[in-house]
């Protein structure tokens, strides 16, 4: 996953903290102490992708599920990459909810690591490994919910379905891929909850909770620049590299246009209600015709995460061309990042963009790599959503946001097949990342007491949207 850190600087409102309503069945200790030990257990367990392996993270999930009296499936595509799939059955009286995390992990640079990798090892209120945000505390959180749930015999109107899955860091095809074509009755739901969001700190206090509802697609483009070859000592008007760089200029200055989705309407005005007063008159100036593009040049120079929110964006991430310093090439290629709004209509698109590069010696070829479902954004008026953000609040004491991931997630292959996903996540500082402990870094590290919390965070809201009212 792509963590997003929403420029801090923005909010100025410190949440109040509310009082964490206590179940009189949870005892909470007991419920820390094992979340402690599964997750040290899980972290230990070396799933990095390539090549994964996480059959051996499967195979742990399916013991300790098994321990409790719980149904376990293990599937696979390769055996070395199995997912789980287990269900808590419910009364029948609302369609099922889906909780997942993802067993496998980036790669490790050893060198890089103070505490080993794969240790988990506690110092200082930290737990060190890779994984412990992306994405073993959702894994463990998920997990966490069905032993409690089983233990407590806590009455369901809906199905609720956890999922252990593989290959989300570096190939779809064993892990959502699969078990969305190959075991779709097991795994069909309303709705779904897994990674892409969390509260974030600063200065040690939560400040929000962002909750991804929809995400860009990834899509691609290369320009291919073309003109004669020739000697150096005579240059072309037609050099491909010429024609190349104005092209990539050309489209890399072009402001493409601004279009909001539910998601980025509803982030933008409550981002403009905590904001600085500066910055809440640029977020308000965005639904003004006549100021947003003079705030979308501000942000485009300041806040590159918000900026991508408002339209299909486009960068050049790869140039190639010439191989003789003598001899002027007849080729030369850039290829392009294109990160699509849901919506987007991407023929039209690449049209626009061959319209605004304007250059019959500059060819726009789409690439088809890396491709994800698009899908309408999840709602942000469901029960499921409501959740959300109550436990956020009586846990954290902090609003909820929707986002918009600039990134991709596996959630775009359930969204496609009509489940409302909502990516939630573990409390994370502000200021981890960039001291090199986020997410994907050369180091990873999680607040112990943000593991204890997301454990409560999950149940809280698996068992707000899927227990029977009394
Ligand atoms: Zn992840």
């Amino acid at each position: 996953m792509r963590t997003v850190f929403v420029s801090a600087f923005l909010i100025s409102a410190l949440p109040t903290f509310a009082q964490t309503p206590v179940s009189s069945k949870t005892d909470w200790s007991k419920v820390n102490q094992d979340a402690l030990r599964h997750f040290q257990s899980l972290v230990q367990i070396d799933s990095t992708d390539p090549p994964g392996n996480e059959t051996r993270v499967a195979e742990y999930v399916k013991k300790t599920l098994e321990a409790e009296g719980i149904p376990v499936m293990m599937v696979a595509k390769d055996p070395a990459r199995a997912d789980i799939i287990a269900r808590l059955k419910g009364n029948g009286s609302k369609r099922p909810l889906l909780i997942m995390g993802h067993s496998d992990t980036v790669r490790v640079d050893p060198a890089k690591w103070t505490f080993g990798p794969f240790s988990a090892h506690r110092d200082g209120g930290y737990i060190y490994g890779r994984g412990v945000i992306d994405d073993k505390s959702d894994l463990l959180a998920a997990m966490m919910t069905m032993l409690m749930l089983k233990r407590q015999n806590t009455p369901l109107d809906r199905d609720v379905i956890f999922v252990s899955e593989a290959g989300e860091e570096a190939s779809t095809a064993p892990g959502i891929e699969y078990l969305v074509n190959e075991h779709w009755n097991d795994i069909d739901a309303e709705f779904g909850i897994a990674e892409g969001g969390g509260v974030r700190l600063k200065n040690g206090q939560p400040r929000y909770a962002l909750v991804e509802t929809t995400e860009k697609q990834p899509k691609g483009a290369k320009l291919i620049a073309r003109g004669p070859s020739g000697h150096g000592s005579r240059p072309l008007e037609t050099n491909a590299i010429v024609h190349l760089a104005k092209a990539v200029e050309t489209i890399a200055a072009w402001d493409p246009p601004m279009r909001f989705n539910d998601t980025t309407r509803y982030y933008f005005e409550k981002m403009a209600t905590v904001a600085s007063p500066e910055d809440a008159v640029r977020f308000k100036g965005l639904f003004d015709a006549q100021r947003a593009p003079a705030v979308r040049a501000y942000l485009a120079a300041h806040d590159p995460v918000s900026y991508s929110m408002l339209h299909t964006s486009i960068s050049p991430n790869i140039i190639q061309g010439g191989f003789q310093v003598n001899v002027i090439p007849s080729q030369a290629e850039a290829t392009l990042d294109i990160r699509a709004l849901p919506d987007e209509n991407i023929a039209a698109f690449y049209d626009l963009m061959r319209k605004v590069i304007h250059d019959p010696a500059v060819e726009l070829v789409p690439q088809t790599g890396n491709q994800r479902p698009g899908a309408a954004p999840s709602r942000l008026d469901t029960d499921v959503f409501r959740a959300i953000e109550a436990a956020y609040k009586d846990i954290y004491g902090v609003i909820t946001i929707p986002l918009m991931s600039t990134g991709a997630t596996d959630m775009a292959f359930l969204r496609a097949k009509g489940v409302q996903c909502y990516g939630v996540g573990a409390m994370l500082d502000e200021e981890d990342a960039p001291k090199g402990y986020g997410p994907h870094s050369d180091q990873e590290r999680i607040q112990e007491e943000a593991v204890y919390k997301h454990v409560r965070f999950f149940w809280q809201t698996v068992t707000s949207i899927a227990a029977t009212k009394h």
